[in-house]
Parts: C-alpha cells; sequence; structure tokens
C-alpha cells in the first residue's frame, strides 16, 4: 500500500517502524492553599528547569553539527533567562498554582511574542517553544523521555509531529527516516532532518495510527511516499535501489564544479527551488546555475500580520547578493490552495484550487502585491533577479500585473530608489490554457518556467495531495507531455527569451531524457536532487534525447510511456540507474 505525502527530501530508507508518542496528559490546573506549598513549588520549578538546561547542554556538547549545537544553546539561553524563570514563579504566587500550569501559560505567551517579530529566524523558533515546553512538561510529569539508544535496527520514526528535540539526540545511528502526519518542509524539524540527511515524508494523515510498531516499511523522501506490505520481491527491489542510489551519491560530490552540460556538450541550467533564508548557505555550497524558483509564500505563511516590504526586500537582496550572476527568479506571492493564509481575506471556498489565489488575490489586492514588487525590484539592484507570476490562466492577467509593476517602477524611481529597469518578467505554465496558449503568451514575456506540480493535477484533473487517485498523477500522460511540447516549442526562435520547469518532473530520471529531447533549457529542482539532476543530464546525448522525444509523442498511454522511457533510461545511466 503507498500512502502519499509532502516530500521533505533526503533520499530513501527501509526501515522498521517506530511510533512515538508524543502527547502529554491533560493538565488539570492544581490550586496551593499556602506560602509553604507555594515556596516548595517554585523550588521544584527551579529543579525541572535546571535540569532540562543540563540535558541540552550535554546534547549541545556531544553534536558534531553546527545547527545543533546552535538549537541547544538557543533552548538553554531561553531557560536561563531571569525574565522567564520571573515569569514562571510570579505565576505561581499570583494565581497559586501548580508549576505546570505556570509553565504551559509562559511558556504559551513567549510562543505567541515570537509568532509576531518580524525575524524569519526568531519566527522559526517560536515553534520551538513548544518542543521545549514539552519537554518541561514531561520532566515535571516524571514521563519517559523518547530514547533512541535502544534501537538496535534501522527504523523509521513515525508521530503525528515528530518534535524536533528527538533529532538532537546522538543515537541517529539507526534512525534511518522519520514521517510526521503535520508538519511542513519549512518546520524546524524537517530543515534539521536536511541536515542530518535523513529521509522523510511529511503530512500523511493519521499515518501514525495506520502504521503499527516494528512493521517494515519503505519511506521515499525525494518523491513524497511511503509504501507498506511490502512482499519480499519488493525488499529486494527496494534493496537494489538502494545500492544504486548510494553509488550515485558518491559519484555526485564531484559534479559541484562541473557545469550543467549534456554528455555532447550542449549547456543546460540546473537551477535550485528555495523558498527560506535559512537554505541560502546549503544552495551556494551546491555551486547550482541559480535559483530557478524561489517561493516567497513561505516568508507569508505562519505569521499573523503580513511581511513587511522591508523585510521582503532584505531576504531578497541576501540571496541576490550571494548568487551574484546567477539568475535568481523570485515568484510572487502563491498564495491560496493548500497554503492558507490567516490574515489574508480569502473565504473557505468549495475548491479552493480553483479558487481565489496566487496572481487572482493578487490582481484584486493592488496596494499588497505592489509591497512584493517593489521589495523584488529594489533587490534587482544588487544581482540577476527576475520576477515570476505564478498561477497565469489568461493574456490579460499578465498585463494587468505588468500595469501595477511599472506602477511600482515609477514609484521607486520617483524616490530615487535604485532598481533593474529591464528586469526579466516571466510567467509559470501550470494551467493547461496558459500552455495551450504559450506561442501568444511568450510575445508578452522573457521566459516561462513549467510548474508540472499544477500542470498536471489541472489537465488529468487529479488533487496533487489526494493518494486515492494518485495513479492518475502521471508525467507521462500523452495529453501532459503534448502541454510541455507546446510550451518548449512556443519559445523556440524567440530570441532572449527561455523556457525551464521547476515543477518535480524535472527531477524525474526517466522525464529528464525526455524534456532534454524537447528542448527545454533550465531544470529547476530542490537542493537535494540538485547534483544528481546534473549527473543525469551529463549521461544524455541531446540528439538521441530528441528521437527519444519524437517516439514518445507518438505514444498513446502513459504506460507504453513509462515503460519506453525505462528501457532507454536502463541503457543511457547505466549503473546510476
Ligand atoms: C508547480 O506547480 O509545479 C510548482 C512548481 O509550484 P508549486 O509546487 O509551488 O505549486
Ligand atoms: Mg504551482
Amino acid at each position: 500500500m503507498k500512502y502519499l505525502g509532502n516530500k521533505v527530501g533526503n533520499g530513501l530508507a527501509i526501515g522498521k517502524v517506530y511510533i512515538i508518542n508524543t502527547k502529554i496528559p491533560r493538565i488539570e490546573k492544581k490550586s496551593l492553599s499556602n506560602e509553604e506549598e507555594i515556596t516548595k513549588e517554585k523550588e521544584s520549578l527551579k529543579l525541572v528547569l535546571n535540569e532540562v538546561v543540563r540535558d541540552y547542554e550535554k546534547l549541545g556538547q556531544e553534536a558534531k553539527e553546527d545547527e545543533i549545537k546552535d538549537l541547544c544553546n538557543f533552548y538553554k539561553i531561553l531557560l536561563n533567562s531571569n525574565s522567564l524563570i520571573t515569569s514562571m514563579e510570579e505565576e505561581i504566587t499570583r494565581e497559586k498554582c501548580d508549576k505546570l500550569t505556570a509553565i504551559t501559560k509562559v511558556m504559551k505567551t513567549k510562543q505567541e511574542e515570537l509568532s509576531l517579530v518580524d525575524n524569519a529566524y526568531l519566527r522559526e523558533r517560536s515553534k520551538d517553544i513548544e518542543d521545549v515546553t514539552n519537554k518541561l512538561l514531561r520532566k515535571t510529569l516524571g514521563m519517559k523521555e523518547i530514547d533512541l539508544k535502544t534501537l538496535t535496527e534501522d527504523t523509521i520514526l513515525v508521530a503525528e509531529s515528530i518534535p524536533p528535540s528527538v533529532l538532537l539526540s546522538n543515537h541517529l545511528s539507526h534512525v534511518k527516516g522519520i514521517i510526521s502526519e503535520i508538519g511542513g518542509k519549512t518546520s524546524h524539524v524537517a530543515i534539521l532532518a536536511g541536515t542530518l540527511g535523513i529521509p522523510a515524508v511529511f503530512g500523511i494523515k493519521e499515518i501514525s495510527k495506520i502504521l503499527t510498531n516494528g512493521e517494515l516499511i519503505y519511506i521515499n523522501g525525494n518523491e513524497g511516499y511511503i509504501e507498506t506490505n511490502l512482499t519480499n520481491t519488493r525488499i529486494t527491489e527496494i534493496k537494489e535501489k538502494l545500492k544504486k542510489e548510494e553509488l550515485l551519491k558518491e559519484s555526485l560530490l564531484d559534479m559541484k564544479d562541473k557545469s550543467s552540460t549534456t554528455k555532447d556538450n550542449k549547456k543546460l541550467l540546473v537551477s535550485a527551488n528555495a523558498g527560506e533564508l535559512s537554505e541560502l548557505d546549503k544552495l551556494l555550497e551546491l555551486n547550482c546555475d541559480g535559483i530557478g524558483l524561489f517561493r516567497t509564500e513561505f516568508l507569508f505563511l505562519n505569521r499573523n500580520v503580513a511581511p513587511e516590504e522591508d523585510y521582503l526586500f532584505n531576504v531578497y537582496k541576501a540571496f541576490a547578493e550571494k548568487m551574484k550572476d546567477k539568475q535568481l527568479i523570485i515568484r510572487t506571492l502563491d498564495i491560496g490552495g493548500d497554503k492558507k493564509c490567516s490574515y489574508l481575506d480569502i473565504n473557505n471556498e468549495q475548491n479552493p484550487f480553483l479558487g481565489y489565489r496566487a496572481i487572482r488575490y493578487c490582481l484584486n489586492n493592488k496596494e499588497f502585491f505592489k509591497v512584493s514588487l517593489r521589495a523584488i525590484l529594489r533587490a534587482s539592484h544588487y544581482g540577476n533577479v527576475m520576477i515570476m507570476y505564478p498561477f497565469v490562466s489568461s493574456l490579460e492577467e499578465i498585463r494587468k500585473a505588468n500595469e501595477i509593476l511599472n506602477e511600482a517602477k515609477i514609484e521607486l524611481a520617483s524616490n530615487n530608489i535604485p532598481f533593474n529597469k529591464n528586469i526579466k518578467v516571466g510567467i509559470m505554465i501550470e494551467i493547461p490554457s496558459a500552455a495551450i496558449m504559450a506561442n501568444m503568451l511568450i510575445d508578452e514575456v522573457d521566459f516561462f518556467s513549467i510548474g508540472t506540480n499544477d500542470l498536471i493535477q489541472y489537465t488529468v484533473a487529479v488533487d496533487r495531495l489526494n493518494p486515492t487517485v494518485s495513479n492518475l498523477y502521471s508525467f507521462y500522460n500523452p495529453g501532459v507531455i503534448k502541454l510541455i511540447k507546446n510550451t518548449i516549442d512556443s519559445v523556440k526562435n524567440k530570441k532572449g527569451k527561455f523556457v525551464g520547469m521547476c515543477g518535480e518532473m524535472a527531477t524525474d530520471p526517466l522525464s529528464i531524457i525526455l524534456l532534454v529531447g524537447l528542448g527545454l533549457e533550465e531544470f529547476s529542482v530542490n537542493a537535494s536532487m540538485v547534483l544528481k539532476v546534473k549527473k543525469l543530464i551529463s549521461l544524455i546525448d541531446s540528439n538521441e534525447a530528441k528521437k527519444i522525444a519524437n517516439k514518445v509523442l507518438t505514444l498513446k498511454t502513459s504506460k507504453e510511456i513509462e515503460e519506453y522511457l525505462d528501457n532507454k533510461a536502463r541503457i543511457i545511466y547505466g549503473k546510476y540507474y
């Protein structure tokens, strides 16, 4: 059985399920009756705080990774802060309550305060407060800590929500994967999993109730799914796949210094998809050809008010400066659908994926849109920045967006704020109407980036998050391929214009052969896939790929196409596939 979730990345693994119960029992408030009890409660509060500080100190000292040392240090500073301790003590005195109640209340206030701060780093930390709170409560209640020391076999941790502190443990050698019902790619635990290279899939509903402890499962963090009920044949297949993946990984390290070219030396671009400032250093290390998709919505999510122009500008500027002359494609806000923002006036809709979202919302909220546009324009002074509009379904939308962009330019110019007056503007091709009339839209813009995640969803009418119909969601659907071909063809012979792909299809080994053959110029993929895609491209001869693509265009079913490409991939990629 296959369960789809959100891919958090970091590869593949097979292992036995270990379900972590992170639930804290409901805490009833206890009233203290006299001064003596209050003093005692405050003293035992200090003992708990000291113990937890010591635990973090030890974890920090033993940790090898800087991120983990930093996180432990942050927790330590937080728990040692006089204001926090005083607030808890005051709460006990004022309310005559027990320490559990005081800890819960004060930590909740702290979390709310941080979630409002206009600083991405601190805001991200607000989520960690919950983790510290739970640790304090578990300690107070005398609950056992999650003990990974006792693991003796390859294990996949499963929980409703994996607390980041679990990954602070030094006993992760047997932890081969993590699965969580909630949490996104930008959650702290996802970032830590990335640092530690642990495959992760999040967002599979009820999975901690579906799986049982000890059952063997397969986790594919790159594609975002897990598989259960593995037969012996399937286990052998998976193990074979893991071996190849390992081989490929080893061969990837030297790809950092090589340019992205096909076997016959055709230069292509392999860029990265990004969305958070914290990813920047990692991306620079990869030496990718640029950022093909900066998902700005991550800067708008998990907060109570919209970010200010200066804040956005500073994030974009940091990327632009570090990327130097490499292209940085910043997508304007792609909110709505599954990405909800509590402070925007988007009502609950019956079909949010077909509703009021992305460019549609921005065009209706001109001043709000202009804040983002000005931030991008200002950053364009510091690097090779381009603007990309998402979810475009018509030519009018591009024209309207460009009119607002012009107003933003005029505003900046009249205030003598520098920006690139010739900034390139592109659109995502992720709605079938846009792909069909690509030859008309290309005259309005400088580039296209094909968003296959949505393009496939809308072309075959399959909710990309619904596992029940996921069998129909295929990169190899002939209809989808025709739309991609149409999009790529419409850019051919248009001087100075280019076409890329930032959807997940650009990471699929079979599709990469087809896409090189169709003439795609830029592959923008998740950071963890950049070197792999570069490697695979280096094994493809573009002329041979063209012939393969021509053949694919004559095939009539997804199955035939997949089988045909699979056969070709075995020859082209050899031991790497
Ligand atoms: C896409 O739709 O392919 C895409 C890259 O955008 P997102 O996944 O953010 O919708
Ligand atoms: Mg999309």
